[in-house]
């Protein structure tokens, strides 16, 4: 059942007979509700780079405080969000939030790093991302460059000029792109070529076998290579165990992320671990 709203484990699971949130309608009026009454918060999770292990991006991750059923995560309502056009109030929700956020970061004196946010395709095509970005770095006084945005490989190849022209705007403008779950599209690398971008995510599905799979290490070791022939960075999402930050540090991957670096947490443990300055388990196995 879980599966059919996507991947990955929820923290809250309701089987299907007791589960209100599995009627679409009844989905589409709680996130409407859930937008004007502020439901929605943020978790933030590290990136970091290999080398010196130190932090060069938070991605912002939504959340659900459904007064109801407890906190949803985004695999049981992104979907519903998206085929129902509501992805575009809480999508420039989550840019405006995510910016102010990071803004407060730096006011306190904080070590730089970049705010990654998901961005979804109907953000762009109904959506104005430019303006709700802007509006997002002016209100917020937030820099572009500081500012990544994650569009999904599915996406990203899809043929579309407009998406591709305002990417590249963005671009001109210093906000920073990366390729989400890259790997799992099947990629045609000829829209990899005009599609413009800074950073390439490594899906989990790799990461997960990489310190016990020639082939999956094949692969990694491919988008890495592929990455930096573009001259783009590699980062790993999904990495769980040091071995595996092992493995990637030997393939050459620039950035990783995932549970082992640091658990996704909400705005007040993050501002913790961040004060504290010691956000990282420590050194990557020899
Ligand atoms: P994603 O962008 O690929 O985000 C990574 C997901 O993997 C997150 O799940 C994160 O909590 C989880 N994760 C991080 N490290 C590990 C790890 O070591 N192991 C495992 N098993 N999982 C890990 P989350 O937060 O549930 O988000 C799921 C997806 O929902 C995201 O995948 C993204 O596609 C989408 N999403 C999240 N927030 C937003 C948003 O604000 N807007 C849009 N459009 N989509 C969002
Ligand atoms: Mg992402
Ligand atoms: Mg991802
Ligand atoms: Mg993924």
């Amino acid at each position: 059942e879980a599966k059919r709203y996507g991947r990955g484990t929820f923290r809250c699971f309701m089987p299907r007979m007791l589960d209100p949130l599995s009627g679409r309608v009844s989905l589409e009026s709680r996130l409407r509700r859930a937008l004007e009454q502020q439901q929605f918060h943020l978790h933030f999770q590290p990136q970091a780079q290999i080398a010196g292990m130190r932090l060069v991006g938070i991605e912002a991750l939504i959340r659900w405080e459904c007064p109801e059923f407890g906190l949803i995560n985004p695999a049981q309502f992104i979907g519903v969000a998206e085929e129902s056009g509501l992805i575009v109030p809480i999508g420039a929700w989550v840019l405006h939030a995510a910016c102010q956020q990071m803004r407060e970061w730096q006011r306190v004196g904080l070590p730089s790093f970049r705010i990654a946010v998901n961005v979804s395709l109907a953000q762009f095509r109904h959506g104005n991302l430019l303006d709700v970005v802007d509006e997002a770095l002016e209100s917020s006084g937030l820099n572009p460059h500081d500012l990544e945005l994650e569009v999904t490989e599915s996406l990203a190849m899809k043929e579309n000029e407009y998406l591709v022209r305002t990417l590249a705007v963005l671009r001109e403008r210093g906000v920073a792109v990366a390729i989400d779950d890259f790997g799992t599209g099947f990629s045609g690398l000829s829209q990899l070529q005009r599609f413009p971008v800074d950073r390439l995510k490594i899906d989990r599905s790799f990461t997960r076998n990489v310190a016990k799979s020639d082939e999956a290490a094949t692969i990694v070791r491919s988008i890495i290579q592929l990455a930096h022939g573009l001259n783009l960075h590699a980062i790993a999402e999904g990495v769980e165990t040091g071995e595996q930050a092992a493995a990637l540090r030997d393939l050459g991957c620039d950035e990783i992320q995932g549970y082992w670096v640091a658990m996704p947490q909400d705005a007040t443990e993050t501002t913790r671990l961040l004060r504290s300055g010691s956000i990282f388990p420590g050194n990557i196995p020899a």
